[in-house]
């Protein structure tokens, strides 16, 4: 029989690929971890600068019931107990997020859950024939009526998924909660929080004796790579695997313009959405909030870091961050899906292997589950 010299090739240092790898090696199997970016921990990669951690790659908060996640990822950091609560700025006016009573307050003026429920009942009465909603604008105006709508929800949805509102899946607009307390706790989970010290040095603690070569591209050598390990867990994109023999799959790409500014505070919050079409960017971004605006020895930061988002229709070569899981690309997802399940000896786990928008406790889980299945 065939000696290689790892067991796990793992293709890809974000979380699905640090997670695996951590517990195949906790396992005593051979792995090596390779990653075509110069740094480790995927999307979720922070970078210190000037005492603060920039989240690289857009914001990241972690939240989660799942029990097994979180005792699992607790052995490799603590986490601070920030709750995202992020504002949308529209017309002049910020209003808090999720859609709760501080919005209907600011919106309608009204004080009780029963006046928001009535107000809000009456603009979606118009709506209430549409049983089985087929797009996000039916989703949406049957949960929240016209003005929730058109203040929040349109012009932001069509600038960050570049569609109309008509062509996209209305699970999209599921991810946004309607409550009726005064609770601006955006996910509604039993854990949240940011690792303290920064995911990049969770990650590193998850890879902590385990090989790692950075800035190599598994693509460009394939053979070379697949000929070292018994097994490889591939991380990437699906379609790039297969060379896009079907075509490529369709993302939305996020371009961030960061900037230091030589104040303390620009906008007392760490995030804003920007929720008007004539705005470019959907969302700014104050990093220094994730942490309280302390520095590790708990003194106040000086300076603060900003990120304007903007979103833009991916093309080979840009970054992909959001699938779009439309009908279109589902189907196309299927045909490489109905690929990859006939290799032998390749795994293909995480967001852009799946081509699925998981939340990073669902990554975790997944490379949980698909470890226990090798083992
Ligand atoms: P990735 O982190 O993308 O890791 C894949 C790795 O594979 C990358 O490092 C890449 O460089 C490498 N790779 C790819 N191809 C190759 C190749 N050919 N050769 C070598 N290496 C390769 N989740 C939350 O729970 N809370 C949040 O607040 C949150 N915010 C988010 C905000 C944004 C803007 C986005 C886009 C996502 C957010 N997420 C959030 C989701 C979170 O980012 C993902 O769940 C997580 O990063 C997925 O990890 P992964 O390992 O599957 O993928
Ligand atoms: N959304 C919106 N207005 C907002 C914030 C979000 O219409 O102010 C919609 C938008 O369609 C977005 C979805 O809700 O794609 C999910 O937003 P969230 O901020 O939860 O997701 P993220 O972009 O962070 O993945």
């Amino acid at each position: 029989m065939r000696k290689y010299t790892y067991d796990y090739l793992i293709v890809g240092s974000g979380l699905f690929g640090s997670t695996f790898a951590q517990i195949m090696n906790g396992n005593g199997k051979k792995c090596l971890v390779i990653d075509k970016r110069g740094h480790t921990g995927g999307n979720i990669y922070t970078k210190e600068e000037n005492d603060i951690k920039i989240h690289w790659y857009g914001a990241h908060i972690f939240h989660t019931d799942n029990e097994e996640v979180w005792h699992y990822i607790n052995k490799f950091t603590k986490f601070n107990n920030y709750i995202n609560s992020p504002l949308a700025y529209s017309e002049g006016k910020l209003y808090n997020l999720p859609f709760n009573m501080n919005t209907f307050n600011k919106l309608w003026n009204v004080n009780t859950p029963e006046e928001a429920k009535h107000k809000i009942q009456e603009q979606c009465s118009k709506y209430k024939d549409i049983s089985q909603p087929a797009n996000l604008e039916e989703q949406a105006l049957k949960l929240c009526g016209d003005d929730i709508y058109y203040t929040f929800i349109k012009e932001y949805t069509e600038k960050q998924w570049g569609r109309d509102c008509k062509d996209l899946p209305s699970f999209i607009i599921k991810r946004l909660p309607v409550r009726f307390t005064y609770d601006n706790n955006y996910f509604n989970a039993l854990y949240q929080g940011v690792p303290i010290g920064g995911y990049t040095e969770m990650v590193n603690k998850m890879l902590d004796g385990i090989e790692v070569n950075l800035n190599v591209d598994y693509l460009e050598d394939r053979d070379l790579w697949n000929n070292i390990a018994q097994t490889v867990v591939y991380t990437g994109p699906i379609d790039a695997f297969y060379k896009y023999c079907f075509g490529a799959l369709q993302y939305r790409s996020v371009r961030f313009e960061t900037e230091l500014l030589d104040i303390p505070n620009y906008q007392g919050n760490a995030a804003v959405n920007y929720t008007d079409s004539e705005t470019p960017w959907t969302r700014i971004i104050e990093h220094k909030w994730f942490e309280f605006g302390k520095n590790e020895k708990g003194e106040d930061i000086p300076r603060t870091v900003i990120s304007r988002e903007l979103s833009s229709e991916w093309k080979l070569g840009d970054e992909p961050y959001y699938p779009v899981n439309d009908d279109f690309n589902n189907s196309l997802y299927f045909k490489y899906k109905e690929l990859s399940d006939k290799e032998r000896n390749i795994i293909f786990g995480g967001r852009l292997a799946e081509y699925k928008y998981y939340d990073m406790d669902a990554v975790i889980a997944a490379a949980l589950d698909m470890c226990e299945k090798e083992l």
